[in-house]
């Protein structure tokens, strides 16, 4: 017996089944969802917690196990990334963990790109790489590179798409052929679009990883991440490995994300609206020397990440002020509404100085093959008037125009 199911009609739009997916209301018909904190659930006989237990019949048991309001979430996410499976983690970092814990063993070999999430690279070179499994570092849009890298033993292919925070492309399906051939999966973090721009399995990822922290939440409330992937894959590989070593969502992390996947859809395309007019702006501001937007038809990579992204840029964006650490700090400490901060997915806009805060692990010359230079800044767009966020980059802005004029 499997967790029942709610019946609804064929063919519902994802964003619909976001709204109205999960499990069936309880006796108490409640319209928006319980919260169900409770860390162990009641069998009805012996018999049948035994049967349940032995993973025979499908229940609730544990909170470490599952939980409704995990099971609502992942509902959801996987309606929205179209797979037929997901699992919800504590965090994007333990989703990653779970993924190489599960499917990787010593003596495997991972393909990853190099402008991936900082503590991405430091889990799998740094942390795994203690218990053998390797990882090569490769160009982000160099398929030439993933090529090259592939061996007899290589079991995964991680890359973001965009990056954070240059948002450099990569071509997904160009990705998943090449793992393919190599008898390897595509995984993609698919933090910085969503699924409501985004579907990585569409273009032949085997694997959807997810901060909830970010635009799935998006109101930065809570820490949570998950996997979406096959469900056989989720049920054979994923579902044990967070029963016995305990990387779970929490309930009301659970519960908070899919109250914000319910808005998902409406937010991204708000917030991409607003960064798009930004990027504009800021591409004709005297004081901006560049500006790293997929959006923007300026952007190198700009038609793949449209054909990728749903036509839209997304919500994060970075520029380059004319000048250095100075002249950036002067922007950021000139804004009044903007909040300095090193998140984004918020529908509070973000500011963040990349170079000595989120990136500030990396040396000089790390930061320097990455782009990262002590000029740029970095935007997570959110909901406010886009008036209001331009008036308070402005000021900053203009105040450097005046000193750079002749
Ligand atoms: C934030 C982030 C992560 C890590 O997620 P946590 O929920 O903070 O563990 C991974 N990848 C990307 C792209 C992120 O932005």
């Amino acid at each position: 017996m499997a967790l029942p199911r709610i019946d609804w009609p064929e063919g519902l739009h994802p964003d619909t089944l976001a709204i109205r997916d999960g499990l069936p209301r309880t006796a108490w018909g409640e319209n928006s969802e319980a919260l169900f904190l409770t860390s162990c659930f009641v069998h009805p006989d012996a018999e049948t917690a035994a049967r349940r237990f032995a993973n025979e019949e499908d229940a609730f048991v544990y909170s470490r196990f599952s939980n409704p309001n995990v099971t609502i979430m992942e509902r959801r996410l996987a309606a929205l990334e179209g797979t037929s499976g997901c699992i919800g983690t504590a965090s994007g970092m333990a989703a990653i963990t779970l993924l190489v814990m599960s499917l990787l063993k010593a003596g495997d070999h991972i393909v990853c790109s190099q402008s991936v999430f900082g503590s991405t690279i430091r889990l799998l070179v740094g942390e795994f790489g203690k218990f053998g499994v390797e990882t090569t570092l490769v160009p982000q849009t160099d398929v030439a590179a993933w090529a090259a890298a592939r061996r007899t033993n290589t079991k995964l292919f991680f890359a973001e798409t965009p990056t954070n925070p240059l948002g450099e492309i990569c071509d997904i399906r160009a990705l998943a052929d090449l793992a393919h051939e190599a008898g390897a999966l595509l995984v993609v973090d698919n933090c910085m679009c969503s699924p409501a721009l985004q579907q990585p399995v569409k273009f032949g990822a085997d694997i959807v990883m997810h901060s909830g922290t970010k635009f799935l939440d998006g109101q930065g409330r809570v820490i949570a991440g998950a996997l979406c992937a096959d469900e056989a894959l989720v049920r054979s590989r994923f579902e044990p490995l967070v029963r016995t070593a305990g990387m779970s969502l929490s309930p009301f992390n659970a519960w908070v994300v899919a109250k914000g996947l319910e808005t998902l859809s409406v937010r991204l395309h708000a917030q991409s609206e607003r960064a798009l007019e930004l990027a504009r702006w800021l591409e004709s501001h005297p004081a901006v020397a560049r500006v790293h937007y997929p959006g923007l038809a300026s952007h190198p990579q700009h038609a793949l990440a449209m054909h990728q992204q749903g036509g839209r840029g997304g919500a994060v964006l970075a520029f380059d002020v004319k000048g250095g650490r100075a002249e950036a700090f002067g922007v950021i400490d000139a804004t009044r509404v903007l909040s300095i901060a090193g998140n984004f997915g918020d529908v509070r806009s973000i500011i963040t100085h990349p170079a000595s805060t989120t990136h500030g692990r990396l040396s000089e010359d790390q930061r320097r093959a990455a782009g990262i230079g002590q000029g740029l800044i970095r935007l997570g767009v959110g909901l406010e008037h886009i008036a209001d966020l331009k008036a308070d980059l402005a000021r900053g802005l203009d105040a450097l125009a005046l000193t750079l004029s002749p």
